[in-house]
């Protein structure tokens, strides 16, 4: 496979320009058309002065134009900066500025707020919108073939807070990606191109862009994107394009378990359903495996490992509520809080090496030494090794609680609130307090129609786990959610 990520169309189109490639809706592009658009618009962008090693920021929902832009941004040897749209300019300039982005292309929706960044940044914006932007593009001659690339040049750079603080670019290379792709689909999901990839994950984020859009080209794959995730929605794509292989994080399985007559859609076609981006509750996984007849898997990483780094392998034996073991060319240690492996069966924090790890963060090399350190990153999540190698994370380092000197796992006390037939959402966290240091609280979202009370749901736990675990609050309501739809803990902890 050629490390150069932007060659993968390219060849596909040479040799099968009617398969199909991208599907939004009524619209299917091929892999001629896609190469042919994305070539048109290399051009476009030549012309704005880009020029391989540029780096090109890119604001987009997931719609058609992403792939065609992202593929004509690295045929120039340029850099993608993808962005979340939700950005607001104070954010966008960070980003603009941190990476030295010259040109933006930015989705029409969206391009108020990116004006406003660049009249900060003065960075040049290229605004998209549907039928004006065909129309331009169809004017413009197609830049002809892909610019070269080394293995170890950068080809995405991806904003990232990681636990704190300003976001960061993690670097990923050519290499990080075509490995971790490799791994994807000969390994993980064995994709071919039979197989149509539901796309409802964001693109601009690692889990949809690697697994997702990247995998599905490599593989000569459909993706088949929804622009806003909706569990109805995305049942009713499934049923409609024949969605073989359904990417997602937790909360979009439980929106699947969510939606009222999800007996009733086809959903025969999937062969595979993967979930990663956050722990995946037991309770979720038996209940979309036992509702919709399709096998869950899990896997584990994060942007700064391009991001898969372990997953429960279909060929081995899956163990549930488990991130699986270490993927191919890539190794774990758990670590203390020097560096030393902690003793069988100790939790410890993940330590991750492996040619899918980013070269570092993006001219930040204090930054890259403290998480990067012998060559080992630190991912700042805690886990556990059983006796034959499979890895169970416990939680992050920052989630943790502890109360009156003991460690509480959120996300152990999160399964059994999980396990309550009126819970279709929980979190749990740490709330300061003056004797114990910090006490445990949660906060639930009920299935419509259920009657448990705070106090209940508070005996259910205690009834379950020692003493000082139990939720002393419980309160209802909605749980805020970021982009990806992972639960943004830290939020809910300084509303209670
Ligand atoms: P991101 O860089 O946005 O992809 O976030 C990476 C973080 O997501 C990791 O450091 C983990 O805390 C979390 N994460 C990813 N996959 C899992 C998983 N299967 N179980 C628990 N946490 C996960």
């Amino acid at each position: 496979m050629t490390a150069n990520i932007a060659r993968w169309i390219d060849d596909r189109a040479s040799t099968d320009p009617g398969l199909p490639a991208i599907r939004q809706g009524e619209l299917l592009l091929g892999y001629g058309e896609l190469a042919d658009a994305s070539a048109r618009c290399a051009t476009l962008l030549a012309g704005k002065g880009v020029r391989a090693g540029d780096r090109v920021a890119l604001t987009m929902p997931n719609v058609a134009w992403f792939p065609v832009v992202y593929h004509a941004i690295l045929r120039l040897g340029a850099v993608v900066v993808p962005m979340n749209p939700l950005l607001r300019s104070r954010e966008i300039v960070h980003a603009w500025s941190d990476s030295g982005a010259r040109v933006a292309v930015v989705f029409a929706l969206f391009a108020e707020e990116a004006a406003a960044a660049a009249a900060s940044t003065g960075t040049e914006v290229v605004v998209v919108a549907p039928g004006a932007f065909e129309d331009e593009l169809a004017a413009l001659e197609p830049t002809p073939g892909v610019v070269d690339r080394e293995a170890d040049d950068t080809a995405v750079i991806l904003y990232t807070s990681g636990t704190t603080g300003t976001p960061k670019g993690a670097e990923l290379t050519h290499d990080n990606l075509s490995t971790n792709v490799a791994a994807v689909v000969e390994t993980l999901t064995h994709m071919t191109t039979e197989d149509v990839v539901f796309g409802g994950l964001p693109l601009f984020h690692s889990f949809g862009q690697t697994v997702g859009l990247n995998s599905a080209m490599q593989a000569g794959a459909c993706l088949t994107l929804l622009p806003r995730f909706d569990g109805a929605e995305a049942l009713e794509v499934v049923q409609r394009d024949r969605v073989t292989i359904f990417l997602g994080v937790p909360t979009m399985y439980t929106a699947l378990l969510a939606v009222a007559d999800k007996e009733g859609y086809d959903t025969s076609s999937l062969r595979l359903a993967i979930s990663g981006g956050a722990s995946l509750p037991l309770e979720v996984l038996n209940r979309v495996q036992r509702t919709f007849g399709f096998q869950l898997l899990e896997g584990y990483g994060l942007s700064e490992t391009s991001p898969v780094a372990s997953f429960n392998h279909p060929d081995a034996e899956a163990r549930p509520g488990s991130i699986g073991t270490p993927i191919r060319g890539c190794e774990f240690r758990l670590v203390d809080e020097d560096g030393h492996d902690v003793a069988e069966g100790e939790v410890g924090e993940i330590a991750i090496r492996g040619e899918n790890v980013m070269r570092g963060y993006w001219q930040d090399p204090e930054a890259t030494a403290e998480m990067v350190r012998d060559g080992w990153f630190r991912s700042g999540d805690l886990a556990r090794r059983d006796a034959d190698g499979y890895y169970y994370i416990v939680d992050r380092v920052k989630d943790m609680i502890l109360r009156n000197g003991f460690n509480v796992y959120p996300r152990e006390v999160e399964e059994v609130l999980y396990s309550h037939p009126d819970v279709t959402e929980a979190a749990v966290f740490g709330v300061p307090h003056p004797e114990h240091g910090e006490e445990v609280a949660a906060k639930v979202t009920l299935r419509e129609g259920a009657t448990v009370t705070a106090e209940e749901l508070r005996e259910w736990v205690k009834a379950q786990v020692a003493p000082y675990k139990y939720p002393r609050t419980v309160s209802f309501g909605v749980l805020p959610k970021g982009p990806t739809g992972k639960i943004l803990k830290r939020e809910i902890s300084v509303e209670e």
